[in-house]
């Protein structure tokens, strides 16, 4: 969608504009997985809030915006115990939930909350069919046959409750596993599944190093973008390829290095995400990982009309970098 200027003039004028694309619950920086391109799992650990803080963020947010749509990552959701509990306060609410997980930790007993608790849909992270790249990507051995076996279960528990929930992959597209791409998407649509690729990027929540991404070994060679984007475009019409065709546009931009064809796009995070990490921070998003208040300290919306959100929305305005055609951000 082209980027409502009227919007923005509103929200300049007055201040009743809300976060309208996404919600995020960042519940714990804790990881199982090592993936190569996440720091995440390096940071060292602090307090973290409690499912019952996350309650109540849930019920104050609800109490501002009505039904919202919250995305529950981390980290590895599932490394959070009572995660499930928070599932089914929001289902009682209606507030949709749709979860991020690498999928391992989901045993029989959390297969089947997840669908009774009616979450909207579940991606699980699956980066390739050949376990080599599998686990060298994940930065952990022998875990697809685990991601697998999970997916199954849940299509079961799907089917035996007969519940409409969206399941889908995550598929980061690399250098490894651009060339099996058709693959993937066969085996996904064999099952039924959703497949939403995610394009590469500089590290989370970088720690020691920064790693440049176009310039390390999982950065594909032009000639392999062009082929891999002109298979997509073709799977994507008999294929539940999740990304709309003009993100997938702009996300071979991406990996062409075509940075003007992105940056003419303005970056809408500003106006309508909400992040709110596992301290309990609040941001627009986990790139720039500016920090416009506290949950613990302050109200939700008074900090999303507080003058460092004001200054941020600014800042946003003017930012550089490329992230704006990822998913978490994307404006459909
Ligand atoms: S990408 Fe996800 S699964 Fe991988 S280390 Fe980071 S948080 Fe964990
Ligand atoms: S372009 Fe990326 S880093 Fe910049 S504000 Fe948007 S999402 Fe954040």
């Amino acid at each position: 969608m082209v980027f409502s200027f009227t919007k923005v003039l509103n929200f300049l004028s007055n201040q009743t504009i809300k976060p309208s694309n996404i919600i995020i619950f960042e519940v714990t920086h804790k990881c199982n997985f090592k993936c190569i391109h996440c720091d995440i799992w390096k940071l060292q650990k602090k307090k973290e809030l409690s499912i019952r803080e996350w309650k109540k963020i849930s019920k104050q947010l609800y109490e501002w915006l009505g039904l919202y749509t919250v995305n529950l990552t981390g980290g590895e959701v599932f490394l959070i115990n009572g995660i499930e509990n928070l599932i089914f306060f929001n289902s009682k609410l209606g507030i949709k939930t749709n979860i991020n997980s690498n999928g391992v930790l989901i045993n029989d007993s959390l297969a089947e909350k997840i669908i009774q608790y009616k979450t909207h849909a579940i991606t699980i992270s699956l980066y390739d069919l050949k376990n080599e790249n599998n686990d060298f990507l994940r930065g952990v051995s022998n875990v697809q046959d685990k991601t697998i076996k999970v997916i199954d279960k849940l299509l079961n528990y799907k089917k035996q409750h007969n519940s409409n929930i969206f399941i889908n992959i995550a598929v980061l597209l690399t250098k490894l596993n651009m060339p099996n791409i058709e693959n993937i998407c066969h085996w996904a649509k064999q099952r039924k599944l959703g497949v939403s690729l995610q394009s590469l990027e500089d590290n989370f929540e970088r720690t020691d190093q920064i790693l440049n991404v176009k310039k390390s070994n999982l950065w594909p060679e032009k000639h392999l973008v062009n082929e891999t984007f002109e298979k997509i475009n073709n799977l994507k019409k008999s294929y539940n390829i999740i990304n709309p065709q003009n993100q997938l546009n702009k996300m071979r931009d991406y990996y062409l290095d075509n940075k003007k064809a992105i940056l003419k796009y303005p970056c809408n995070v500003g106006y309508e995400n909400l992040i709110i990490d596992p301290e309990g921070n609040v941001k627009f998003c986990f790139a720039r990982n500016i920090k416009i208040g506290n949950i613990l300290q302050n109200k939700i919306k008074n900090i999303w009309n507080s003058p460092e959100a004001k200054k941020e929305r600014k800042n946003v305005n003017h930012c550089q970098k490329e992230c704006r055609i990822n998913n978490c951000y994307y404006t459909k």
